[in-house]
């Protein structure tokens, strides 16, 4: 049974809502292109090895949790998948590295990915990480007071292009896994824990702590970006072209570039979705000015009103509160679209 379904990280939300609105001639644009491409590479590859986990998703007594982001020892520890068993828990660590090979050394614990065309770079080994994940959930179980329970780990690898070697003195290489042999590998684990040990009630328990205690990751973008908000291209964006930002005539919203005209309030709630990735969930009128490129006073109180937000505060300290109109469900739909 699937209780936490996959879905883009609000990371990956924030990044491509960053996509449009980063100015390509900053410094760090090279670096923000290369973020992004991981996260959506890294998305991919999880989303991939959903077919391999269809009899776990069907089964009525194991559960499955993707993108769980845990607390413990004063931050946070993710993991990619995390399957309960009555028998044991299985932490998977999913990576979607291509490339012609991928060699695991055993002394450094890393990786060398290979191109085709010779380029070489060093990745930190899956496995590792999963290791720390395992000893992460262990002290998160033990803050919840849960029982102790077998935690078993495996390195996936979605990506079926490269040819994976090891060093001799790779430990534990059966854990490093193809993707096509993960529903093999459940089965071999299930042979090694054939007792239940859980029962219904502490399943039941521990599921509800793992929702209650997963928390995004929201990222500054214009801290880690080293922007600024003068930097960023504000504005509403063409719905029609995807890529163009609009202007406010007297009625509508108007695209120079694809001569698309729309006053639908659609535009308004994206670029308010965006705002809220990007800046804050909550917008002051100035702010929301200054979001929408739009220098009258009276045509944003006219906007904001027709939307009828929650607000908080008065005079100047007033906000919009954004997160019902742009709630989540919401903006993953518009992603998935999008992509
Ligand atoms: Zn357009």
């Amino acid at each position: 049974m699937i209780i936490k379904p996959r879905q883009p990280s609000l990371e990956l939300l924030q990044l491509e809502a960053l996509e449009p609105r980063f100015p390509l001639k900053h410094l760090n644009y090279l670096y923000f292109t290369k973020d992004i491409g991981m996260a959506r590479s890294g998305y991919r590859g999880e989303e991939s090895i959903n077919y391999y986990l269809q009899t776990i998703a069907r089964s009525k007594s194991d559960f499955l949790f993707h993108h769980l982001r845990l607390p413990a020892e004063g931050s946070y520890f993710q993991i990619d998948t995390l399957i309960v068993t009555p028998s044991y828990l299985l932490i998977i660590e999913i990576k979607n590295l291509g490339g012609s090979s991928l060699t695991f050394n055993g002394q450094t614990n890393q990786v060398k990915q290979t191109f085709p065309d010779g380029r070489v770079e060093m990745r930190d080994d899956p496995l590792l990480q999963a290791r720390r994940q395992r000893r992460k959930l262990q002290l998160f179980l033990k803050n919840i007071h849960f029982p102790p329970v077998p935690i078993e780990y495996l390195a996936v690898l979605s990506n079926k292009n490269p040819e994976i070697t090891f060093s001799p003195d790779y430990q534990e290489k059966d854990r490093v896994i193809r993707s096509t042999h993960l529903d093999f590998s459940v089965l071999e684990l299930d042979a090694k824990y054939p007792n239940p040990i859980l029962l219904p009630h502490e399943i039941h328990y521990l599921n509800e702590q793992l929702l209650h205690f997963h928390t995004e990751l929201r990222v500054d973008i214009f801290k880690k970006y080293e922007l600024t908000r003068k930097d960023i291209i504000t504005g509403v964006r063409c719905s029609n072209c995807g890529t163009s930002i609009m202007k406010r005539r007297k009625r509508s919203w108007f695209c120079f570039t694809c001569h698309y005209a729309s006053n639908h309030t659609s535009l308004i709630v994206d670029t308010l979705r965006d705002y809220s990735l990007l800046v804050s969930p909550k917008i002051s009128h100035q702010e929301f000015r200054w979001f929408f490129n739009i220098e009258s006073s009276q045509l944003a109180s006219a906007l904001l009103k027709r939307l009828n937000l929650p607000r908080e505060g008065t005079g100047r300290g007033m906000r919009y509160l954004l997160s019902e109109l742009v709630d989540r469900e919401g903006w993953v739909g518009s992603t998935l679209h999008k992509s």
